[in-house]
């Protein structure tokens, strides 16, 4: 008899487990595991899924649908990719199809949500195209068309496949709702063409153009930025067109010189991380200490898998990795590098490039969506011999992977809040490095709690590198106590005498600074001083931010905007005065306290533009700016020569911020923030403004004091229950009414506590109870680390909370489990 086959189809939907689909014979030989398919399910017509395995059945199964589409030639996704997501899913208390939506970018989604639009580069003529093709390239010259759009202009019942042919023509690109439109950095780029490389040519050539002074001036300037004549192999490179009219080149001549040979134009794709392949060097010689800890890391991974680098800011750990990476890629293996968000920046892209060149991918959330597509399709190749990215790289479907690096490991921002999948990308990492095989090196000058304890216990090797490169002595810590500046009245608004006279001799001599302030915007709480009336977040339980720029008082939670005004909203007074401190106002200060510094700001607002960042940064390499405020953007990854000294303020907020985690997140913070000074020249200093300078903590930090500091915080840790000695499940509960919010965890708690007992708390109101006008509720699940059916555990969570939601009044009630929360 003949056997059927049907496909289990993952779909990127909060369901768990898979779909059955059949699989009619023309899609027989493309309906393998990894490939997508295009389904319906249940009201929507079509949902792109990928097919986890093949199932063939002796008999006919009733009321299963067919699959409307296959869409890959090649799979997607790899069997290893596969179990690491559903490892993920498992952990993390999700489902496979939401972790395959995180994993997965969006562009391969052909779901009908997306839109589509004209891609930027498209070429129609190229192709012959069918009516209707053309039709629906037409329209989407005035829009972007939604899918069901299609179906309607075309009056296919299907319009799938139609997309799919153009999507692969390259002719129009699928889109996100909400999301940016891709538009790749093109720019044109003119070359002298073969025979003007000679001197006798040009020479000539100059001649005949004698009185077209235009076209001379065009070609001086040309020869004066790409000294050709010199090195011809410059010329491949070529001069950007819109820099050399920019300039002052007249178009028109450069147009005359194009018509008639002289010059070539061709367009280029411009690599943001400023790639030239003519300079690529040597691996940076390591010095002999560096040499000996990546020995020494080496005979460790001989009998480990999981290594702690703990070394301090400016030792040299990127040297290493790069040493490493080498290794292994000259030997075939594959390297997965990741680094935090912000630490992702153009200058350390820039220093693997000058070493490696192309032979590594980058994936960036400030990526478009086609970029992402492009490395997961080259990855899929084997075109990349490593990848440096960020958490959701990890996703990524490498082979051969035998070292992964996970950089600055106690970074927060490799865990993801939301949406669900709420997983860790090192402690992902690590399972993953478990599940393929392959070692992993953590490196960090401030290890998370968690993993130091590892370290310590054995369970993890631990390699310590105290010294920074080439006896670059460590930036010195001074702590500012400004309640005693205030008595002794030598504070100027924020900035005490210390501060500002340091920051002013540094700059004297020519010599940068860096202000951080981990809070944007002007000041965090506006206060009427008649009524005490403070302007809050509609719809969050949130003081509104004063941005003075705008002039508008913002919510960070959810975007809300209002004008300021000038007169309290309760009382109609004129007294409304900013109360605390952000990164405008440290501006605003400081332009008025040093009027001839060159100030600029980096936080979330004033890098909000694509090459913002980018721009800034190289704008203070170039000197072109003396002092650098900052939120935490400019604590991670970036290495300035001319850094001398760093400012903190509010260092008391960082420290009592009410949450378990933040001494280790103070110590951290403030010790990569100061690791920015004196990375070259001269030693650097670090100033602490606090209240309260006989802090320990602070001391601590001042003293690069891990250990005393790790030994207290373990204390702390350990009698409240919190990780590393207990295992944390938070348990998120949102409804829109605050009392059924509150009613609905008050009975999971109850479900919860009658098996688990005193590990699940009562509902807890968090100190931000609204937010996006949603009220919540937490619990938390503290579990022990020994003797704990996980499993068990975790199937009790889901099934608990299926219940809960089982009941009538609490279906429309939200819930959601963050494992190991941050
Ligand atoms: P970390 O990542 O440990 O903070 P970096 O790798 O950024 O330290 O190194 C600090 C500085 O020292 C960088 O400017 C880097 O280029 C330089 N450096 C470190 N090791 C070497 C080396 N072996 N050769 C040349 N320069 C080095
Ligand atoms: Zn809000």
């Amino acid at each position: 008899m003949l056997s059927l086959i049907y496909v289990e189809v993952i779909l990127p939907l909060p369901l768990p487990g898979t779909f059955t689909y059949s699989v009619p014979d023309e899609f027989a030989d493309y309906a393998q595991p990894g490939h997508r398919v295009v389904v319906s399910f249940g009201k929507t017509q079509f949902h792109t899924g990928v097919i986890r395995r093949i199932v063939e059945k002796q008999d006919h199964l009733s009321r299963i649908k067919p699959i409307i589409d296959a869409l890959d030639l090649e799979p997607l996704v790899s069997e290893d990719q596969f179990l690491f997501y559903e490892w993920i899913a498992e952990y993390y208390l999700c489902t496979l199809g939401e972790t395959l939506q995180a994993a997965l970018p969006s562009g391969f989604k052909l779901s009908s949500e997306a839109f589509i639009s004209l891609a930027p580069n498209a070429e129609p003529d190229l192709y012959i195209l069918t009516e209707k093709e053309e039709w629906i390239l037409r329209k989407l010259e005035d829009k972007d068309l939604h899918i069901n759009d299609v179906r309607k202009l075309t009056g296919l019942e299907q319009p799938i496949k139609l997309i799919k042919s153009l999507q692969e023509r390259g002719l129009i690109q699928l889109l996100e709702k909400l999301k940016d439109k891709y538009t790749p950095k093109r720019e044109k780029r003119i070359r002298l063409t073969q025979p003007y490389l000679q001197e006798a040519q040009l020479d000539e050539l100059l001649q005949q153009l004698e009185r077209r002074t235009k076209q001379i001036d065009a070609l001086v300037m040309y020869l004066r930025d790409v000294p050709v004549l010199q090195d011809p192999s410059q010329n491949l490179l070529g001069a950007s067109k819109p820099e050399m009219i920019k300039e002052g080149v007249s178009p028109s001549s450069l147009q005359t010189l194009i018509k008639n040979g002289v010059f070539e134009e061709w367009d280029e794709i411009v690599d943001r991380f400023g790639y030239n392949s003519l300079n690529i060097g040597p691996l940076p010689e390591l010095s002999d200490i560096q040499g000996l800890k990546r020995d020494q890391i080496l005979t460790a991974f001989e009998t480990q898998r999981t290594v702690l680098l703990k070394g301090v800011t400016g030792s040299g750990k990127t040297e290493i990795y790069m040493s490493l990476i080498h290794q292994v890629i000259e030997q075939g293996g594959r390297v997965l590098y990741l680094l935090p968000e912000i630490a992702l920046t153009t200058q350390i892209i820039g220093r693997f490039r000058k070493i490696f060149g192309n032979r590594f991918g980058i994936y960036h959330s400030r990526f478009s969506d086609t970029e992402r597509m492009e490395v997961w399709k080259k990855c899929l190749k084997g075109e990349f011999d490593f990848i440096i990215g960020v958490r959701s790289a990890v996703f990524l479907p490498m082979t051969n992977v035998e070292l992964i690096i996970v950089d600055e490991e106690h970074e927060s921002s490799f865990k993801q809040h939301d949406p669900a999948p709420r997983y860790h990308a090192r402690d992902a990492a690590i399972y993953l490095a478990h599940q393929l095989d392959a070692k992993i090196l953590l490196g960090t000058a401030t290890p998370s709690l968690e993993t130091y304890t590892n370290a310590r216990s054995g369970k993890y090797a631990l390699i310590e590198l105290n010294e920074r490169f080439s006896d670059q002595p460590k930036p010195i810590y001074q702590l500012v106590d400004l309640t005693d500046e205030r008595k002794r009245k030598t504070i100027k608004g924020s900035f005490s005498s210390r501060l500002l006279n340091e920051l002013q001799e540094v700059i004297g001599r020519e010599k940068q600074g860096i202000l951080f302030q981990n809070r944007r915007g002007y000041a965090p709480v506006v206060m009427c001083e008649s009524c005490g009336h403070t302007p809050k977040c509609p719809n969050c339980s949130v003081s509104l931010t004063y941005h003075i720029y705008a002039n508008t008082l913002n919510c960070h939670y959810c975007g809300y905007k209002e004008s300021m005004v000038e007169t309290c909203a309760s009382c109609g007074e004129r007294s409304l005065k900013t109360v605390g401190l952000g990164t405008e106002k440290i501006e605003e200060e400081l332009s008025i306290l040093l009027p001839e510094v060159r100030i600029q700001r980096m936080d979330l607002d004033s890098t909000r533009s694509k090459y913002a960042y980018q721009d800034i940064i190289d704008r203070f390499e170039r000197r072109e700016i003396d002092v650098l405020v900052g939120t935490q953007m400019i604590s991670k990854g970036l290495d300035f020569e001319r850094v001398e000294l760093v400012g903190i303020f509010d260092a008391d907020r960082i420290i009592h911020f009410p949450d378990f985690r933040s001494h280790e997140r103070a110590y951290q913070l403030l010790t990569q923030v100061g690791g920015r000074a004196g990375r070259k020249l001269e030693r650097g200093r670090v100033i602490v403004q606090t209240n309260d300078p006989s802090l320990k903590l602070l001391t601590q930090i001042q003293q690069e004091d891990y250990e005393g500091f790790y030994h207290d915080e373990m204390k702390e840790r350990h009698k409240f229950r919190y990780p590393p000695f207990y295992r944390l499940i938070q348990v998120t509960i949102r409804h829109k009414d605050k009392q059924t919010a509150y009613e609905a965890a008050d009975q999971l708690s109850f479900f919860l506590r009658k098996q688990l007992g005193e590990r699940s708390s009562p509902p807890i109101e968090p100190t931000i109870s609204k937010i996006r006008n949603y009220y919540r509720f937490q619990l938390v699940i503290r579990l022990e680390k020994e003797g704990i059916n996980l499993p068990g555990v975790r199937e009790f969570l889901k099934s608990s909370r299926d219940t809960l939601l089982a009941l009538q009044s609490f279906k429309s009630v939200r819930v959601h489990f963050d494992v190991d929360p941050i």
